[in-house]
């Protein structure tokens, strides 16, 4: 950079020259590959330092620290202190393992988090070396030339070089939620922050218009980093389920103290080893607390976002994947989502009647035939001869087609293999069609430079142009020196309700309130055949500030063809059967919208209501039978964003969960109020990706479906994993206290307790985590939002799992005892019940299926993580029988065959048993079976 000409903290003071010079860079190159290097290496990189960052010593200290932790440490020191030191070194082994487990865990769980966040970021365009280009916002540095348009966030702040019609909203930082228009003139140096318009903050978005600006300053030095700092370490937010998890945990602790109590003292009468007793109750309280739950909670939500991000839907945080699970209402635009948006132009409707026009997609090479479909219905063209549009006759379809070309934004360019488009698919569309009568953009703005444009407002659902007098040899139509011809285009019924005259072969004609009627029909009709239909106008004006849209000529409709995707009709039969309704909410027509929803199957007859959108428009004032149809209604159209707040809110008021979709800066509250926000990956502006919950990168709706369906298998995984682990662990505890009620010696030592909480059962758990998700998981409703992990029948499950589990395992016991002639007690026989009781957890693993899977089929079997995690949790537990030093630290002894004969089918019963129980509750339904039984004991 060259030296400050004038204060480099106040940008706003200096001129574009001067601020373009300070920074050493032109506005038509960009800053060099090298000294962007140069920068950065001296400013950094665009981002706010991540203040909430744990480093990663501090969460592995934090495994360590947890209350019951410390006190199995204490009780390790004990018995070093009194000379156990097998035993100390013992437990200190398994709480390294512990420690560690967790840490690899929660690192993970971090990486994948941070790596996903990673694929929302936001790109900007910069120009660099000559050329414009897409870069992650991070890499931005001072100096950096940037180009932003309506809908862009500011990736650093800028000052404003070249605005047009530039407004942006500053309410993040100001506050002022009304946007501000922008201008690149200087300021003085005491002009507040909210009042520097040739500026352009961090976190603040674009609203309208277009601008190319300078990078001032990137990163903490921004005034949004300068905010950020004084924030300082934000608190870790927790999702309902991971809180949920948390105390879940802790579910079994009054349980425990019970236990604990009983053993101790039942210990104690009968005179055995105090500090075994006490060892075996904090064993036992290390089971029954698994702190681990949330974490690989987070591992599992993690994975699933992965997946969703596989198939094209980006979640931006753990939260949605839960919210996903429950959606029972999709409100999805139509446009783009339920359409290719690939338009292409068919039909025009003109005072003279209709022309059809032959042709499809981008193919450039098309004609215009007479052809009146309204009369007979048929879509046959009267006459076979191509119009020429050079006749008189034809001036007013090359008009239209000529306000077409005008009237708008999207850019068609040649290419080797044909041409590609760029804006609006619609517009581009209109584009096509010039190009098929010889009309180039390029060329008619020779003729009649464009003066002005009035943005299309999804208010009055208008655009305009202004254009002065050129070239007069391109255009059919000019006006007069010093006046302007303004081209309109819009929906039908504001253009034609705005105009007061016709254009005709023979002129222009006044517009009687019937002909209006018959416009607004004729557009109704062309909608109901599926067409998308806009409507053309023209004016003139003396003044570029005069007002483009009263007193309109019309012209005549357009009606564009926008074929539905492929598959759509089946993915949206599938969001039927799992429960979900469809809801099309669109700006277009009520007519195309019915044709539409009819042809993808959110609506099976032609008589389904069409609500409009102006119905919405005073929700306050909405009777109880109104609310209802609206509930009911499954086509909403000529939808502007805040009816879609209104529905949103509606809906949400009759307890459903509700999906709704949009792209444009204006949908940013309705993305944020609906339960699911979903953008556009590539339609959708980067406000509202920012607001989203749900970035599709294809655009299509297909990727809601399965992201839908992640998020049930993530919840039921989750499920499956939860009621394993503390089934798992509650089996601990009634064993012991089984024992200890029958008066037997400890069938399990504490460190053999440890031992299966750390090493053997934490595998298949994990493994649970990744199920594929029952056959039926979208034939069933969604899961009701307040329906907590462990329902009843769960927990009924769970208390039936550790009898089950129990009972084989003190059964064993008490074979072994028989075997062995030390009895009850001997290491064999200990070494027995502690098997019978690792290998029962293990296959208790497949009681975890869904109820409708099947008994050999189904997700826990179909998931080979599942097999695998049982393979290294036998041999793990033969090292622990056979290994010496392993073999000496958990007091385990050879069993012999008859040993591993008990072993194997005892515990093989609580896997029986659970099956009997999942067949009797699929046959006879949870509630009656649970009668039945009832009535079996009790009557
Ligand atoms: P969807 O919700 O399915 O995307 P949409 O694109 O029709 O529907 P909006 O963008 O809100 O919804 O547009 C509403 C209406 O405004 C359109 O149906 C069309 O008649 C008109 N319109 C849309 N874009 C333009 C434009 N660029 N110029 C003029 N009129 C437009």
């Amino acid at each position: 950079m060259t030296d400050a000409q004038t204060d480099e903290d106040h940008p706003w003071t200096q001129s574009v020259d001067d601020i373009l010079t300070y920074h050493d860079v032109s506005t038509d190159d960009g800053l060099s590959g090298g000294e962007v290097e140069h920068r950065r290496d001296q400013y950094g990189r665009n981002e706010l330092r991540k203040t909430d960052r744990k480093p990663w010593w501090k969460i592995l200290v934090e495994q360590f620290t947890g209350f019951i932790i410390i006190l199995l440490g204490i009780a390790a020191i004990g018995a070093l202190a009194i000379g156990e030191t097998i035993e100390g070194i013992s437990v200190v082994a398994v709480l390294v393992i512990n420690g560690l487990v967790g840490f690899v865990t929660e690192m993970r769980a971090r990486n994948s988090m941070e790596s996903l966040q990673e694929m929302t970021q936001i790109e900007t365009r910069v120009r660099r070396d000559g050329e414009d280009q897409e870069i992650p916002a991070e890499e931005l540095v001072p100096g950096d030339v940037v180009i932003l348009e309506a809908g862009d966030i500011v990736p650093a702040d800028l000052r404003v070089i070249e605005p047009s019609r530039l407004q942006a909203d500053e309410s993040a930082l100001t506050g002022e939620s009304v946007p501000v228009g922008k201008t690149s003139e200087p300021l003085d140096a005491d002009v507040p922050l909210a009042e520097r318009s040739n500026m352009l903050y961090k976190g603040t978005y674009v609203t309208r218009g277009s601008v190319e600006a300078v990078v001032v300053s990137t990163g903490m030095d921004t005034e949004l980093g300068k905010i950020s700092q004084s924030l300082q370490e934000a608190a870790e937010e927790k999702t309902p389920l991971q809180e949920k998890l948390d105390s879940l945990g802790h579910k079994l602790v009054p349980f425990l103290l019970v236990v604990a109590t009983i053993v101790l003292i039942a210990g104690w009468i009968r005179g055995q080893d105090l500090l075994l007793m006490v060892e075996e109750a904090i064993a036992l309280a290390i089971a029954t607390v698994p702190e681990g739950l949330p974490i690989v909670a987070t591992l599992v939500l993690a994975r699933g976002m992965w997946r969703m991000a596989e198939r094209n839907a980006l979640i931006s945080d753990l939260a949605s994947v839960e919210t996903l699970g429950s959606t029972n209402i999709i409100a999805t635009d139509k446009t783009g989502t339920l359409t290719e948006n690939e338009m292409t132009v068919s039909r025009f409707e003109l005072a003279s009647g209709s022309v059809e026009v032959t042709g499809t997609g981008l193919d450039t090479e098309g004609s215009f035939r007479r052809g009146d479909p309204d009369v007979d219905g048929t879509d046959s063209p009267e006459s076979d001869a191509t119009l020429q549009l050079d006749e008189p006759q034809n001036h007013p379809l090359r008009e239209a087609l000529e306000v077409g070309v005008l009237c708008n934004n999207a850019s068609v360019t040649g290419t080797d293999e044909g041409v590609e488009t760029t804006g609006d698919p619609m517009e581009a569309a209109l584009l096509i069609a010039g190009l098929k009568a010889g009309i180039d953009r390029e060329s008619l703005l020779d003729s009649l430079p464009e003066a002005r444009e009035v943005s299309f407002d999804p208010s009055v659902k208008m655009m305009a142009t202004y254009h002065a007098k050129g070239d007069p040899s391109v255009a059919t139509y000019h006006e007069e020196d010093g006046h302007y011809r303004v081209a309109v285009k819009g929906a039908p019924e504001s253009v034609v309700e705005s105009a007061t005259r016709k254009v005709t072969d023979e002129g222009v004609a006044d517009l009687s309130p019937e002909e209006t009627d018959e416009w607004i029909a004729k557009a109704d009709r062309m909608a109901a055949d599926g067409l998308r239909v806009l409507a053309l106008a023209r004016k003139t004006v003396t003044d570029t500030e005069d007002d483009p849209y009263g007193d309109l000529e019309l012209i005549g409709l357009v009606g564009m063809i926008d074929p539905p995707r492929e598959e759509i009709k089946s993915t949206i039969q599938g969001c039927k059967d799992a429960g979900m309704r469809v809801v099309m909410v669109t700006g277009d027509h009520a007519g195309t919208a019915k044709n539409i929803a009819r042809s993808v199957g959110i609506v099976d007859s032609d008589d389904a209501e069409v609500v409009e959108g102006s119905e919405l428009d005073d929700p306050e004032s909405l009777s109880d039978a109104e609310k209802e149809r609206f509930e009911d209604a499954s086509i909403f159209a000529r939808v502007n964003p805040e009816n879609k707040l209104d529905l949103i809110d509606l809906h949400q008021r009759a307890g459903s969960i509700v999906a709704m979709t949009g792209d444009g800066v204006n949908d940013s509250p309705a993305l944020q109020k609906a339960d699911i926000g979903v953008a556009m990956g590539k339609r959708g502006t980067q406000v509202a990706q920012e607001a989203a919950d749900m970035i599709l990168s294809d655009d299509n709706f297909e990727s809601i479906y399965h992201a839908v369906r992640e998020g049930r298998i993530i919840f039921g995984n989750i499920r499956k994993f939860v009621l394993y682990l503390m089934s798992c662990n509650l089996s601990e505890l009634t064993t012991i206290l089984l024992a200890t009620l029958l008066a037997f010696p400890l069938p399990l030592l504490p460190l053999q307790i440890l031992f299966l909480n750390v090493v053997t059962d934490i595998f298949p758990a994990f493994a649970l985590g990744a199920c594929e998700g029952g056959e039926d998981i979208m034939q069933r409703p969604p899961r009701d939002p307040d329906e907590p992990i462990m329902t009843r029948t769960n927990w009924t499950e769970l208390g039936l799992y550790g009898l089950f589990i129990s009972v084989s395992v003190v059964g064993a016991f008490a074979i072994a005892g028989g075997i062995y002639a030390g009895g009850l007690g001997s290491e064999a026989a200990v070494t027995v019940s502690f098997l019978t009781l690792a290998f029962a957890q293990l296959w208790h693993v497949f009681n975890m299926r869904e109820l409708t899977s099947g008994i050999l089929r189904n997700e826990v079997t179909e998931n080979r993580y599942v097999w695998g995690a049982l393979a290294l949790s036998t041999l793990i537990l033969i090292g622990a029988t056979y290994l010496p030093g392993i073999s000496l630290a958990l007091s385990t002894a050879p069993i012999g065959l008859e040993g591993w004969a008990v072993v194997l089918g005892m515990s093989l019963l609580p896997l029986l048993g659970g099956q009997i129980e999942r067949e009797l509750r699929r046959h006879f339904g949870t509630p009656k079976l649970g009668t039945k039984l009832h009535a079996l004991i009790f009557d």
